[in-house]
């Protein structure tokens, strides 16, 4: 039986590389879903066929069905969030990969595990605004979760030998350190929109691209981590490792270390989710040991960078927090890209979000809408 995929989020970054290993391993794609990229979609719905296909934006779906009347074999076209959240309910698929942006992710993800799915999880920020209610639904219907965040691949691949995984004592979450490592604010005041996008090891979507420039990427992938792990946020140490060479690495109880090194290709921990348990030969290159010079290490300035100093206060305050600086950092990114607000601002508006409310406390999915919804509004009025 060929493998069935539905992937959300086609048409981005990690959408599109997913369908390169879904190509390499000859996988079969039962849904698509998308925002609005209508032509990208039809192209993918050439090549893929898959069944079903939602696009987010009511207007790309009904342009996107007037496009495909006639053809033989078209993809029912659904539309809407609630079309996001029905595709990832669908039996058919034996994965779901979110690779959806943002907070919208959410609804899918939880759906997909409630419906008995087993994900593959790029969107990393289902964790971070709903973790508790995306780990308490893994164990209720004994789903398997499998990280296609790079660091958290690795952290994932160096903890298969169960035996050794009962005695992790710490993560070492790797970063690249962005574009701006090692400037301080004053500097930092006036980089633009031009000056953040340029990533020097990977090539993203723009909002994680802005996310790595302000640290705040590795802030939501603390928190991914101890959602995921299971460890609390001091055994989570984050060390910049420029290069992109070690993805992150893990520490047991003898103070042994293992490390899961490969080129920054996303097309590696995006393969093991989807092969998981098994390893094939897949699309990315063999990483060419005798053209690395150096593998270098520093410490991660939360000084400088302020959104990873306020993802640190958010988890340690636990509860809706971590939420809450999400939705402040989406709306901040947003801003920033739209050239509204400098660089700057995206750090204090998190922090000062994370500042305003205890946030403890249990919650359900409609509290993490409307904690989102009021740390956009938050940000509104503190421009
Ligand atoms: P992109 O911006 O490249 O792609 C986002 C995808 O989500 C597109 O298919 C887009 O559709 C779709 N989308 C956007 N808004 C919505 C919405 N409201 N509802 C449904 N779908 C929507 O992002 P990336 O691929 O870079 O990132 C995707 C996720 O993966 C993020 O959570 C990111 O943090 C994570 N990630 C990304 C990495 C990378 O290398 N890119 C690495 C590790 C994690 P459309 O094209 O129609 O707008
Ligand atoms: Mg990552």
């Amino acid at each position: 039986m060929v493998k069935q995929i539905s992937l959300l989020g086609s048409t981005g970054s990690i959408g599109t590389q997913s369908l390169d290993v879904i190509r390499a391993q000859g996988y079969g794609v039962f849904a698509l879903a998308a925002h609005s990229s209508v032509e990208k979609i039809e192209a993918q719905i050439a090549e893929f066929h898959p069944r079903y296909v939602t696009m987010v934006d009511p207007a790309a779906a009904a342009r996107l069905r007037a496009d495909l009347a006639g053809m033989a074999d078209a993809p029912k076209v659904l539309e809407g969030p609630e079309g996001l959240v029905e595709l990832a309910k669908m039996d058919g698929p034996d994965v779901v990969l979110n690779a959806v942006v943002g907070i919208a992710g959410l609804g899918a993800t939880l759906a997909a595990i409630e419906s008995g799915h087993d994900v593959a999880l790029a969107n990393k920020e289902s964790l971070v605004t709903g973790g508790h209610l995306v780990t308490e639904a893994v164990k209720r219907h004994g789903v398997k979760l499998l990280p296609v965040d790079s660091e958290h691949s690795a952290i994932f691949q160096c903890l298969q030998d169960t035996e050794s995984a009962k005695s992790l004592t710490k993560i070492l979450l790797t970063a690249s350190g962005g574009p701006f490592f090692g400037m301080k604010q004053a500097e930092l005041a006036g980089k633009t929109k031009a000056d953040a996008l340029k990533h020097p090891n990977w090539s993203m979507g723009s909002k994680i691209t802005i996310d790595s420039a302000t640290l705040m990427n590795k802030g939501l992938e603390l928190i991914e981590a101890v959602w995921l792990f299971g460890l609390p946020p001091e055994k989570i140490q984050i060390v910049v490792q420029r290069q992109s060479i070690i993805h992150s690495m893990v520490q047991f109880s003898d103070n042994s270390v293992l490390a899961q090194l490969g080129v920054p290709d996303m097309r590696i921990p995006i393969q093991y989710a989807l092969t998981w348990p098994q390893r094939c030969p897949g699309p990315a290159p063999e990483l060419d040991f005798t053209q690395l010079k150096s593998i270098t290490f520093d410490v991660a300035d939360d000084e400088t960078f302020r959104c990873l100093a306020a993802c640190k206060r958010a988890i340690g305050k636990g509860g809706l927090a971590p939420c809450a600086a999400n939705g402040a950092n989406e709306e901040a990114v947003r801003l920033f890209l739209e050239d509204k607000i400098g660089f700057l601002d995206i750090g204090r508006l998190v922090e000062a979000v994370v500042d305003s409310d205890r946030f403890g406390g249990s919650y359900t999915l409609a509290d993490v809408y409307e904690c989102d919804r009021m740390a956009r509004q938050f940000v509104l009025s503190h421009l």
